[in-house]
């Protein structure tokens, strides 16, 4: 299982492989670690994640493992190849470009792996196995406002 998560301290972005056999992530920039929680995985093999492992919340989503710019450099590209397919007035292939992009994009989409992402600290758990729902809207406004709150009560004091 394969771990990218922003250090708590320094905020630098870490990826460690082997999460599960791992007693703690250690920040590759500022040595920071963060202790594996003893209940993170669910026996079975592979191990499955119960918990994220850096805040350690229990609620987690499932996503796509799908790099957005790549996503949209494809685009980006088809564009821009129909722009000068389309110069030369020639509409069949610019059609054919914009089509032939769209579809690369939809096949990549299915065909790439399935992630976990945590609500509360974006932590990002690839090969960690199922037991988790898709995007929820109101479990991401609860830790946003959630946040927020820490964020004002550390400001005034308790
Ligand atoms: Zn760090
Ligand atoms: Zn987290």
């Amino acid at each position: 299982m394969r771990i990218t998560y922003a250090c708590p301290a320094c905020h630098a972005t870490a990826t460690r492989d082997g999460v599960e056999s791992l007693p703690a992530l250690e920040c590759p920039a500022c040595g920071t670690k963060v202790a594996v929680p003893s209940d993170a995985f669910a026996a079975g093999t592979p191990p499955r994640l119960r918990r994220c492992l850096v805040c350690p919340s229990t609620e987690l989503f499932v996503r796509k493992d799908f790099p957005q710019r790549v996503g949209l450099g494809i685009v980006v590209a088809g564009l821009a190849a129909s722009c000068v397919a389309w110069a030369f007035r020639e509409l069949v292939i610019t059609f054919g470009i914009l089509f032939g992009t769209a579809l690369v994009d939809v096949v990549l989409y299915l065909v790439m792996p399935d992630c976990l992402s945590c609500y509360r600290c974006g932590a990002r758990y690839r090969g960690a196995g199922g037991g988790f729902g898709g995007f929820d809207l109101e479990t991401h406004e609860k830790h946003r406002q959630q946040a927020a709150r820490l964020r004002a009560g550390a400001h005034h004091g308790p």
